[in-house]
């Protein structure tokens, strides 16, 4: 077996320690070896304040992951790709479609790998759904992302600026789990976005969609709901329903209970990752961001009630 790529990991916040870190130890064809971040450490490996100084320093990184936020992501990708680095990306894969285009060119240029993730794509049930979906005529497709933004996201304030996304920064995994599962392209037809009097960024919206051959699909996003959450997909055809849960994670199919798995996504992305290197390819699907940029794009906006971290 080759030796394990060596790797820096920049951000080092919620979804690096919540995800990352125990995911690459468990994925032997690569190697955490630096980290890079302005206010934290890592207990035992070298440590910088940016990716800059990682780069100068540890040279012998063969790939750098990012898990800081997307706005500002893209001159840290620049500096990586420059550097002969290959690159993944936490989703979204940036602040702008065009942003994270011009970062797919520069990666080619530079014969370097660019993945793009899209995490809940590997979740466990994804990939059955869409091998059920190939050839189904779609009538409806429905879904409703419904979460706790004070639970999820406490006292970031990233998610809330322009470039953050807001409730699109979860309701994006939806739409990269719908297009990858549906037979046909989808496109906006209509957007309502409500954003709090005192932030940047929508907490609740809905968009109406169509696939090409003109089915509605409606999907719904609220950062307000607490008690029980809700990441459902539901799509109905010519054949049997085909409804994903929890994110992907359980698939009923016709309403019987079909996968139920634990969650592996990270350690797929990081597997993917080092087998896209190996292969010299990239990896970069924009469509789940192009659907939020047209819902920018589409949105009518109304202001409601300003949000606080503290209710
Ligand atoms: P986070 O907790 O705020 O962590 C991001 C880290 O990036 C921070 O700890 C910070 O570390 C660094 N950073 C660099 N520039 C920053 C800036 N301008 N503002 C804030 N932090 C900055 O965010 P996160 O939840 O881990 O999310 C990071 C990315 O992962 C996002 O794209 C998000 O959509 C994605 N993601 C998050 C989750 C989740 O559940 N949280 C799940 C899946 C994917 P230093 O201050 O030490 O530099």
């Amino acid at each position: 077996m080759s030796d394990p790529i060596q790797l820096g990991l920049v951000g080092l916040g919620t979804i690096a320690r919540n995800q990352h870190l125990p995911s690459l130890a468990e994925v032997p064809a690569l190697r955490l070896a630096a980290i890079a971040s302005r206010h934290a450490g890592h207990d035992t490996l070298p440590s910088y304040h940016d990716i800059d100084e990682m780069l100068a320093k540890s040279p012998d990184l063969q790939a750098i992951s990012l898990c800081t936020p997307p706005q500002g992501r893209f001159a840290q990708a620049v500096a990586a790709i420059t550097a002969g680095k290959h690159v993944m990306l936490e989703k979204p894969p940036g602040a702008s479609v065009s942003e994270v285009e011009g970062l797919a060119r520069l990666a080619r240029a530079k014969g370097v790998t660019l993945f793009a993730t899209w995490h809940s794509r590997e979740a466990a049930a994804v990939e059955e759904a869409r091998a059920l979906l190939t050839s189904a005529a779609i009538r409806r497709v429905t879904i409703t992302w419904k979460e706790d933004v004070r639970h999820w996201h406490p006292g970031q304030e990233w998610i809330w600026e322009p470039g953050g996304l807001g409730v699109f920064d979860p309701g994006i995994n939806a739409l990269s789990i719908l297009t990858r599962i549906l037979p046909e392209p989808v496109h906006p037809v209509a957007a309502h976005l409500e954003v709090p009097q005192n932030k940047q960024a929508p907490i609740a919206a809905k968009l109406d969609m169509q696939t090409a051959s003109g089915a509605p699909v409606e999907a719904e996003f609220d950062w307000r709901q607490t008690g029980p959450q809700t990441w459902d997909i539901r799509v109905e055809s010519d054949g049997p329903e085909v409804l994903l849960r929890e994110g992907g994670a359980k698939l009923f199919v016709g309403g019987a209970e079909r996968i139920a798995a634990e969650d592996r996504e990270y350690r797929r992305l990081y597997v993917r990752f080092a087998e896209l290197i190996a292969a010299g390819e990239s990896d970069v699907d924009l469509a789940p961001l192009q659907l939020v940029a047209d819902a920018f794009l589409l949105g009518a906006q109304s202001r409601v009630e300003a949000f606080h971290d503290d209710p």
